[in-house]
């Protein structure tokens, strides 16, 4: 088991007080908080080696270098990818699953089918419908049971030979339900179509493993797993990042450039175009290690028994309903407590230092599926504790008195 207090102590923002009251950090769904070696990172890096890489021959600019593809060789081996060069920094998943879905254009014909899932998070739906606006591809759905889990009988009958992509969410960000994507890549594998998953919300519980996978594409943000905002990457087979054309030109991307043509640097550096977010970067690397070093089985042994102990609690709470039931599920609990508006509950209970999500989490079908406006999600991490959930249990008593 975990060493909470000492974990706890790593993260400075956690000791602190939310309108007069401790906070108690539950909307880890949305952005996990940051350890202190991992913001040391990013001060170490301006105090005292920052510089422009890949350019320069001095001394600085190599040693920002070096750090910087350190950090590519520390995710290539934490997600086990075959190359460094199939590790592509991006300011994010959304970004990442943009570059993709842009370079399909060119890949697909009218008619050509794509298939995503009922469970995805916005940034995996509109980047496709855009896809589908510019070449006349066709858009299927996966549908989903109450229980918040893919139809996957349903997914057999949407596949054929017109079916080019496959993209779902590894984990729900709304409902916390872990998909079966081993068997989702395969089954398209066999019509030969590409798979993207979205990596978001499954990377900061478990560790995949993209080799054994067979994943074509892997997308990740790193302020998901205690690394800093506006940086993630985009995990593509070697054949298919040389196939997709680059998403933007500039420096840093070129091998030659003339006014007559230009052609491509080598991957990584073909979708690598400007100058990156460098501390960014480096500063993922070290979130990279914190997280290895405390280890991702004991960290998913941990938010398990978290899990199931918030669960029956709120399960007490007369009225309150969970929405994602799934046996296979991360430490994620979307709920309502009977006709209160999510909102309200949020509201109140933040007044108390609980700080959760409320809304459709950008994933309206979700919503729409079961009917409701959105819901109240707890979403918790490993640096959270046992009587944390007594304090949203006993926040959540009392918001509902005031409201009901
Ligand atoms: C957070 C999240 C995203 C979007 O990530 P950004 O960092 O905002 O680009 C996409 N999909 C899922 C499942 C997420 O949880």
């Amino acid at each position: 088991m975990l060493d909470i207090e000492k974990i706890r102590a790593d993260f400075p923002i956690l000791n602190q007080q939310i309108n007069g009251k401790p906070l108690v950090y539950l909307d880890n769904a949305a952005t996990s908080q940051k350890p202190q070696v991992v913001i040391d990172s990013i001060v170490n890096y301006y105090t005292t080696i920052n510089a422009n890489i890949h350019r320069g021959v001095h001394t600085l600019s190599q040693l920002a270098t070096d750090a910087f593809e350190q950090s590519r060789i520390k995710l290539q081996q934490h997600f086990n990818a075959k190359k460094s060069h199939e590790i592509i920094f991006t300011a994010g998943t959304t970004h990442s699953i943009n570059i993709v879905a842009t370079g399909f254009t060119s890949l697909l014909q009218k008619g050509d089918e794509l298939i995503v899932s009922a469970m995805e998070h916005h940034s995996n739906i509109v980047p496709w419908q855009m896809l589908c606006e510019r070449t006349g591809a066709v858009l299927k759905v996966i549908p989903m049971n109450q229980e918040g889990e893919l139809l996957m009988d349903e997914y057999d009958k949407l596949l054929s030979n017109k079916t080019k992509l496959v993209f779902v969410n590894h984990v729900s960000n709304a409902l916390g339900t872990i998909n079966p994507i081993k068997e989702i890549i395969d089954k398209a594998h066999q019509f030969g179509a590409a798979v993207l998953i979205d990596g978001a919300q499954s990377c900061p519980h478990i560790k995949p493993d993209l080799q054994a996978l067979d994943v074509d594409f892997y997308v990740v943000s790193a302020h998901k797993l205690c690394g800093p905002t506006g940086v993630g990457i985009l995990y593509g087979k070697e054949a298919w990042l040389n196939k997709l054309p680059p998403y933007q030109g500039g420096g840093e991307m070129i091998k030659e450039v003339t006014f007559e043509k230009t052609t491509y640097a080598d991957l990584p550096h073909k979708f690598e175009a400007g100058t990156p977010n460098i501390a960014g970067v480096i500063a993922f690397g070290t979130a990279i290690d914190y997280l290895n070093n405390i280890g991702f089985e004991n960290i998913a042994e941990y938010e398990t028994a978290l899990l199931k102990y918030a669960t029956e609690k709120l399960s007490q709470i007369e009225g309150l309903k969970i929405y994602g039931t799934s046996e296979h599920k991360t430490s994620v609990i979307s709920f309502n407590i009977g006709e209160i508006h999510p909102y309200d509950i949020g509201s109140i209970i933040d007044k108390l230092g609980v700080e959760v999500r409320t809304g459709h989490h950008c994933a309206q079908p979700i919503m729409d599926f079961y009917k409701i406006p959105g819901t109240v999600r707890a979403s918790f991490s490993f640096y959270n504790t046992f009587e944390e959930v007594d304090v949203l249990y006993n926040a959540l008593l009392k918001a509902k008195m005031m409201l009901a």
